[in-house]
Order: C-alpha cells, then sequence, then structure tokens
C-alpha cells in the first residue's frame, strides 16, 4: 500500500481487547488513523476518544501480542476511503481492502496487518477532459471524464477544497493510471494544486458538493408488488427491514439489489454468518442484471464483513459503503445503499462503548445509539448537483433484534429516523408467504405508485377480512356471517395472488411499475365487487378457483397475447356471482 510517514509517534499504556489507550506527544485528532506497530506489523486504529494527552484506538484487527510500551504511529488522516474509477465490481472489507477472488476460496482473509490499496494503481483509464485552461471550478464540479463500464465516472475537484480554482494546466486526453496528474489549479491566494484520477474521503463525514437537497418524491421501484404498492421507498428515501433470524430480510435485499430502478447498489453485508457473506459473494457475479443484460457485479460494489472478523472493520463498513454511495451520487447518478445487518454494526457500537466503559443506555447500547443512527441514515438524500443534475442515495438497512422482537433500541432508534418500514413477520415467514413482509404492521411516508383512496380501501378490506378470521378462530365458520365470510375470503385472495409473489419466477418475480398499476386495478375492482353465493363451501371454492387464474395470470408476461384473455376469465369468473339488486 501507499507508504504514508508517520506525523507523530505515541506509546500503549494499556490494551484492552481491540482498544488501546495510548499517550501521545502532540496533537492527535478524532478518528485519526494510528498504526500500532508490532515487530515487523504496523495494525490499522481508529481514535475513539482523546482526553488530554492520552487517546483511545479500536484496532481493526486482532491486537494479539500488543503490549504496553508498543509504539503506535499517527498518520494525521481521518479514517478514509479513496474515491476514484475502479470501485465498481469491488468487493472490499470494511477498511476497503480488496478482497479478491475471494468467493472462490470459502474463508480466506487478508492476513493481519496487510492493507492493499483500495484502487489499483496500475490498471489504465481514458482520461477525457471537459474543462480548459482560465475556466474557474469548485468542489464537486467535473474536470473531465472517464469510461466506467457501463458509466461515465467524473473527475471532480475534490470535495473537501474550499473556494474557487482556475484551470491552470488541462491534460489532453489520455490513457493514464488514478495517479496520473491531469490538472493543475490555482486557489485565489495563488498556491497551485494537482487533481488526479482519485481522491480520498474521511468516511464519517458526508460528501456535501452539491447544490440543494430536494425531497424525495419518485418511487424507486423493486419489482416487488407488496413494497411499491403497499409501502413504497422514494429515491433519496430511507427504509429499514427489520425481521427474525431466517424471516427473509437477506434474500428481500437480494432481489431488491437486483431488481431496484437505480444505476448503482452498494451492498454492506455485516453477516450474520461467515457463509452467507461468500454466498453472496459466489452469486452476485453469476447474476445476470436485467437492465442490461450484463453481469449484476458491472454495477455492484461489495463490502463484507463476516462475524468472524474484528467487529471494529464492521462499524466501518457502513461507512464506507455509504461514502462510495454519496461519491456516484456526485456524477448524477442514482445509488442503493443496502446494509446487512445494521445489529451487527450496532453490536460493534455496543462492544466498543463497553470497553470504553461509557456510561450505557438500553440495553447495554450506548446511550448515543440513536445519534449515531440518524447521523448514518441523514446521509440519503436526493439531490441538486451544482451542474443541474439530480443523484440520489437511497438507504436500506435490515435489523435482526433477538428473538424478532422490534421494541430494541436498535430497531426502534431506526424507525425514528426512516421513511418506510418493511416489517418481517415470523408468522408469515412460517407460512411461507413470501416475502414475509407483514401487511398490516409495516408503513411508508412515501406516495405509492397506485390511487391513494384505493389503497386504503384495500387496505381496510385486509384489516376486516383478518379481524374475522381472528373472530372464526373463536366461533367457527358456521357462527360467521356470509357477508363476514366474504370479507375473510377476499382479504385471503388479496394476500395469494398480489401481496405474495414467487421471487424465483421471471415474470411472477418482477412486476413493473405498469403491471402493478393495471393488475391492481383490476384486484381492486373484484376486493369491491358486492358478491352473493349459496353457500360458505361454494364461497371457498369459486374463491380458490378465481385465485388460480390469478395466478396464472401472474406468470403470464404483460406483452404476451395470453395476458388479457387470462384478465377476462378471471373478471368473468367473479362476475357471474355479482350481486343482483341489493349490495350486500
Ligand atoms: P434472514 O436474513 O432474515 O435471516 P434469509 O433472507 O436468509 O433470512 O432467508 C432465510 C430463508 O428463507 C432463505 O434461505 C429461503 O429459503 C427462505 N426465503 C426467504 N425469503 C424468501 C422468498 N422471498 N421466497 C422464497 N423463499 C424465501
Ligand atoms: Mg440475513
Amino acid at each position: 500500500m501507499s507508504e504514508t510517514t508517520p506525523t507523530s509517534t505515541g506509546s500503549i499504556d494499556g490494551v484492552n481487547g481491540n482498544l488501546i489507550r495510548v499517550t501521545f506527544p502532540d496533537a492527535v485528532m478524532q478518528n485519526e488513523v494510528g498504526y500500532a506497530v508490532i515487530r515487523n506489523l504496523k495494525l490499522k486504529a481508529e481514535i475513539v476518544r482523546i482526553r488530554g494527552r492520552q487517546c483511545w484506538l479500536q484496532v481493526f484487527e486482532d491486537t494479539a501480542g500488543l503490549k504496553v510500551g508498543d509504539a503506535v504511529e499517527f498518520s494525521g488522516e481521518l479514517l478514509s476511503v479513496e474515491l476514484g474509477p475502479g470501485l465498481l465490481k469491488s468487493v472490499y472489507d470494511g477498511l476497503q481492502n480488496p478482497l479478491p477472488q475471494l468467493a472462490e476460496q470459502c474463508g480466506y482473509f487478508l492476513e493481519r496487518g496487510q492493507y492493499i490499496d483500495g484502487l489499483d494503481r496500475t490498471k489504465q483509464w481514458d482520461f477525457t477532459p471537459s474543462v480548459k485552461v482560465g475556466d474557474l471550478v469548485e468542489a464537486g464540479e467535473s474536470v473531465g471524464t472517464v469510461p466506467e463500464g457501463l458509466f461515465t465516472h467524473r473527475i471532480m475537484v475534490p470535495f473537501g477544497w474550499l473556494g474557487k480554482f482556475t484551470i491552470k494546466k488541462i491534460s489532453e486526453p489520455i490513457t493514464c493510471v488514478i495517479d496520473t496528474v491531469i490538472a493543475e489549479v490555482e486557489d485565489s491566494a495563488g498556491e497551485k494544486r494537482d487533481i488526479k484520477l482519485y481522491q480520498s474521503w474521511p468516511v464519517k463525514k458526508a460528501i456535501k458538493a452539491y447544490e440543494e437537497r430536494l425531497r424525495p418524491v419518485e418511487n424507486m421501484t423493486t419489482q416487488v408488488r407488496i413494497l411499491d404498492t403497499f409501502f413504497p421507498v422514494a429515491k433519496g428515501g430511507t427504509y429499514c427491514i427489520p425481521g427474525p433470524f431466517g424471516a427473509g430480510k437477506t434474500v428481500l435485499q437480494q432481489i431488491t439489489s437486483r431488481r431496484a430502478d437505480v444505476d448503482i447498489v452498494i451492498v454492506a453485508a455485516c453477516g450474520e454468518r461467515a457463509g452467507e457473506v461468500v454466498e453472496t459473494l459466489r452469486e452476485f457475479p453469476k447474476l445476470e442484471d436485467p437492465r442490461t443484460g450484463k453481469s449484476l457485479m458491472e454495477r455492484t460494489l461489495i463490502i463484507c464483513n463476516t462475524s468472524s472478523m474484528p467487529v471494529a472493520s464492521r462499524e466501518a463498513s457502513v461507512y464506507t459503503g455509504v461514502t462510495i454511495a454519496e461519491y456516484y451520487r456526485q456524477m448524477g447518478l442514482n445509488v442503493l445503499m443496502l446494509a446487512d445487518s445494521t445489529s451487527r454494526w450496532a453490536q460493534a457500537l455496543r462492544e466498543l462503548s463497553g470497553r470504553l466503559e461509557e456510561i450505557p443506555g438500553e440495553e447495554a447500547f450506548p446511550a448515543y445509539l440513536e445519534t449515531v443512527i440518524a447521523n448514518f441514515y441523514e446521509r440519503a438524500g436526493l439531490v441538486r448537483l451544482k451542474d443541474g443534475t439530480i443523484g440520489s442515495v437511497t438507504i436500506g438497512g435490515t435489523v435482526s433484534p433477538a428473538g424478532g422482537n422490534f421494541e430494541e433500541p436498535v430497531t426502534q432508534s431506526t424507525l425514528k429516523v426512516v421513511g418506510a418500514f418493511h416489517g418481517l413477520s415470523r408468522e408469515r415467514s412460517d407460512q411461507r408467504r413470501y416475502p414475509s413482509i407483514d401487511p398490516l404492521e409495516s408503513w411508508s411516508k412515501y406516495p405509492s405508485l397506485v390511487d391513494d383512496e384505493k389503497l386504503d380501501q384495500t387496505r381496510r378490506g385486509l384489516r376486516e377480512g383478518r379481524d374475522v378470521e381472528q373472530m372464526m378462530k373463536v366461533v367457527g365458520e358456521e357462527g360467521t356471517a356470509m357477508p363476514d365470510f366474504i370479507k375473510y375470503l377476499k382479504s385471503e385472495f388479496l394476500d395469494e395472488v398480489y401481496l405474495q409473489q414467487d421471487a424465483f419466477h421471471d415474470v411472477d418475480g418482477a412486476s413493473s411499475a405498469e403491471r402493478q398499476k393495471h393488475v391492481f386495478g383490476i384486484i381492486h375492482q373484484i376486493l369491491t365487487t358486492p358478491l352473493t353465493f349459496k353457500t360458505r363451501d361454494n364461497a371457498r371454492q369459486e374463491f380458490l378457483r378465481w385465485q388460480q387464474i390469478a395466478k396464472d395470470w401472474n406468470r403470464i408476461p404483460m406483452d404476451k397475447p395470453e395476458f388479457t384473455p387470462m384478465e377476462t376469465k378471471l373478471l368473468d369468473a367473479v362476475a357471474k356471482f355479482r350481486t343482483v339488486g341489493e349490495e350486500n
């Protein structure tokens, strides 16, 4: 990796797991990177607290062998990521070490004290300038572009530079490496600076080199019906998926990463199990991107940490992920950042807080947990860039509360800040009703792609049907009045043919916005049709038959000639039982 000369050196006073206490001679900064020196190894660490001449660092590695008196070299730099062409398709750990071909060799991780540059120093890129000598530029504005796979990667004035800069030199179109100086600029005081194809940015600080933040309103469709129709997410918005172990959080995120209409997906996998992360790594490159027909990896970046890796790098991984997401947003792209699971991240915070002997909050999580979570989700957003283009970062995080209890601090803190809540239910996953999103508990503050009034009506119907179902458990079917029984059957129909969806079926698994609007309209029409049946058995049989027709319909592509006849078949079947005369 690129060597940095230490700005100062301190000495270890105490080692407590991954936390070390160090006396330092000169000035240090909160979140500054230091390296604990152990023989010929340097273990990366981050300053998490400063008191007088002592500071505490969390070490991102196993600290075995570190002892009092060992040296710590301070870097003078905050914990940062490299931002430039070559990020996409990467698989990183939480500290942006590339974990290439890792998927092949399950369980292989970097050895202690080994760090690799986040961006390849030898790879060649074709740079094309977009400014000329004499132009004035400021932080976040482009000086040129580089093609990166499917995208035009903007080479931007480093985000942390203040004021206006005059272009003094700008490269001709060239093929170069990321370390090449492609522009020289001068600030108002006459000081010169170089611009390369990449820059570094501290992960815990949001990139704000844009004009303004906008209100997220446009749907980020996922092609999952229950989400887009009932609990939508807007581009630039936030949502969370809490659910007990095994309820389907990871599968749901995988579906979303494939189908969501965004340009780039960043997956921060703070895995529950090591195998799960490796699975993700194996699966992704094989998956075809439904939008481009190429490998999904072309527009994906994976940051992975398993529960077997040190907790501190788990904590860093969500920040590394969101920083890269913000970087691509600066290019006018729509980015989706998925964090699975944020509970693992919160546990890392809890562990650190415990070692620091801070006054604990609820369930021993730090008292500032809520602030940390809020600050993280705050980094999502829809923005207008300085050149007028729009970009977005949408954040979706899973939460895996112990025992599926949503009352715990991580779920509660997250619910306070997100715009949509997709609660997974154990009951539904046990019944294999996938995706197992609870249709009565979940909510969203973003606009749906269907008519609000029809949606409310449908929700009411669902709730009423569920109430009848509960009541029937007590009084039995015989004791249930026919109109109530029909309410129940209607809610089951909605559940079976619309809320549930076969993720593994090409057609049913991906329901476009256009299709959802159309199908929802038909389903709503059926649900609001007054019906009459001779007997309960008769009603149940009919509903089962309609269910089957609707399910077949769900499996026919909308542009196939069979689509409309199947719809007609369904409507005709229902029409035979329409109440004539008096409404029921
Ligand atoms: P979690 O991340 O909540 O622990 P997973 O996403 O790993 O749970 O899901 C556990 C299992 O449940 C999966 O391996 C799969 O068998 C099943 N499952 C989850 N979601 C779906 C789905 N949408 N369709 C079919 N099976 C699913
Ligand atoms: Mg999972």
